[in-house]
């Protein structure tokens, strides 16, 4: 930490009145200063250290949600930290009226990790929704005879806050209170080919996003046959096959992409990719593949811009990321102890959960009863980081170094949680 910011801390820590928690404290701080959006944290984090964070008085959690995702070598990594460093401290930002070597290389790696062929092209960002955004406008791109303007999305689909993100985006209470948002949309039911089918008989369809396992709707994967059914419609109406992995990508389901498990991508290769959340392993940074040339040239010259999307620092941490999970063989461990996490889960004989979903370390775990806002509150009085994605369901997201043993920790916890009584909640 910095002079400047310790001095910050202090004003708060040194703060002589009497024996509040430190975080507490924080809490207030933060209310009077930072927008409700997401109403007061529950705990202020001031480090991390490998898949554990330390809160403002000290106490230790097991990072089980990464930052939604986010941080794929936990906290504090070495090799991240020193990437970021150096690149900052040789060329921190440039503008995309210049190029920059890690800028260069991380555009061709990502399209050999898609084993994308000639012709495609990468757009950087700065999120997950500006490369939604990014994508949205190639639709609005491919307009064939002019006729193209339908953009289908699957109910329970969560794309990003910003408005063409959030066109595509389902929920109404993200979207009601932000209306007109730009048009074209629709939506069509989850894990129904025939619906599917029907939405593309109609024709005029520019493209469908999806995403490869839904995060945000509770990590729920599509039925057998349907993103393959998705892949085939598409090529034949022209329209292009936007996954969005934004969630998904980057190793989280032991794969660079989610498409590329065979059993979630049944084989099928898109059109456009994108990517953010684990990507720079929790420095911001985005990315859009485009799939071979007639997806990468539908955005021309001019058509689109960015001021950080694509800087050097964030281009490295990607760069450090993708090389530490290569290195250390990280895709192989989320693969097998993601599965042997997910089936001891399962068989905890707690009679609370119902089953446990989705792949890798992107993991749901089902709940008989809407509880899983008292779970996530008493796992995080334990030690836990969970995440309620829904009111019956937990979501699992942690770093990919997570090691068998805090797995195993957690699902300990799992199999002795007892709800809180009605009575004790009053
Ligand atoms: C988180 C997420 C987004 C939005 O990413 P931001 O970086 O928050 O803008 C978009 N799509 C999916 C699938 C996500 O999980």
């Amino acid at each position: 930490m910095s002079e400047v910011d310790k001095q910050s801390v202090t004003d708060v820590v040194g703060a002589p009145d009497g024996p509040r928690p430190v975080g507490e404290r924080w809490v207030e701080r933060y209310s009077g200063a930072v927008m409700d959006t997401f109403g007061p944290p529950s705990r202020v984090l001031v480090r991390g250290e490998g898949a554990y964070v330390w809160d403002a008085d000290g106490a230790r959690y097991l990072d089980l949600l990464a930052g939604i995702a986010v941080n794929a070598l936990g906290h504090g990594h070495p090799t991240l930290t020193a990437a970021i460093s150096a690149q900052l401290g040789t060329l921190g930002h440039v503008s995309n009226f210049f190029g920059t070597p890690p800028q260069i290389a991380l555009a061709e790696r990502l399209l050999d990790l898609a084993a994308a062929p000639e012709g495609s092209r990468v757009f950087f960002t700065n999120s997950g929704a500006e490369a939604n955004e990014a994508a949205f406008k190639m639709a609005r791109r491919n307009v064939g005879d002019g006729e193209r303007r339908r953009v289908i999305a699957v109910e329970g689909a969560f794309h990003g806050r910003t408005m063409g993100a959030l066109a595509l985006t389902s929920k109404t209470a993200y979207r009601e209170p932000f209306e007109p948002l730009p048009g074209g949309v629709e939506f069509v039911p989850f894990g129904d080919l025939d619906a599917l089918r029907a939405a593309f008989a109609h024709g005029g369809i520019a493209a469908m996003f999806v995403e490869p396992v839904q995060g945000e709707a509770g990590v729920r994967r599509h039925p057998e046959g349907y993103l393959s059914l998705a892949r085939e419609l598409t090529r034949e109406h022209g329209a292009l096959l936007v996954l969005d992995e934004v969630q998904t990508g980057a190793g989280r389901t032991g794969h660079w992409f989610a498409f590329q498990d065979p059993e979630i991508g049944e084989g099928i290769m898109p059109d456009v990719v994108t990517l953010a959340k684990g990507l720079g392993g929790g420095f911001p940074v985005g990315a859009v593949l485009a799939i071979g040339q007639d997806a990468a040239t539908l955005v021309g010259r001019g058509q689109h811009g960015t001021t950080f999307g694509g800087n050097p620092v964030a281009a490295a941490a990607a760069l450090a990321t993708i090389g530490v999970l290569e290195r250390d063989d990280l895709l192989a461990h989320v693969r097998a102890v993601g599965s042997r996490w997910r089936h001891a889960l399962a068989a905890t004989g707690n009679p609370l959960v119902v089953d446990v979903r989705g792949a890798g370390f992107l993991l749901a775990v089902q709940l008989r009863e809407p509880v899983a806002a008292d779970l996530a509150a008493a796992a995080l009085a334990a030690g836990f980081i969970v995440n309620p994605v829904a009111p019956d369901a937990i979501r699992l997201a942690p770093p990919l170094i997570l090691s068998d043993e805090q797995a195993d920790a957690f699902t300990t916890f799992l199999a002795g949680y007892q709800p809180a009584l009605p009575s004790q909640e009053a």
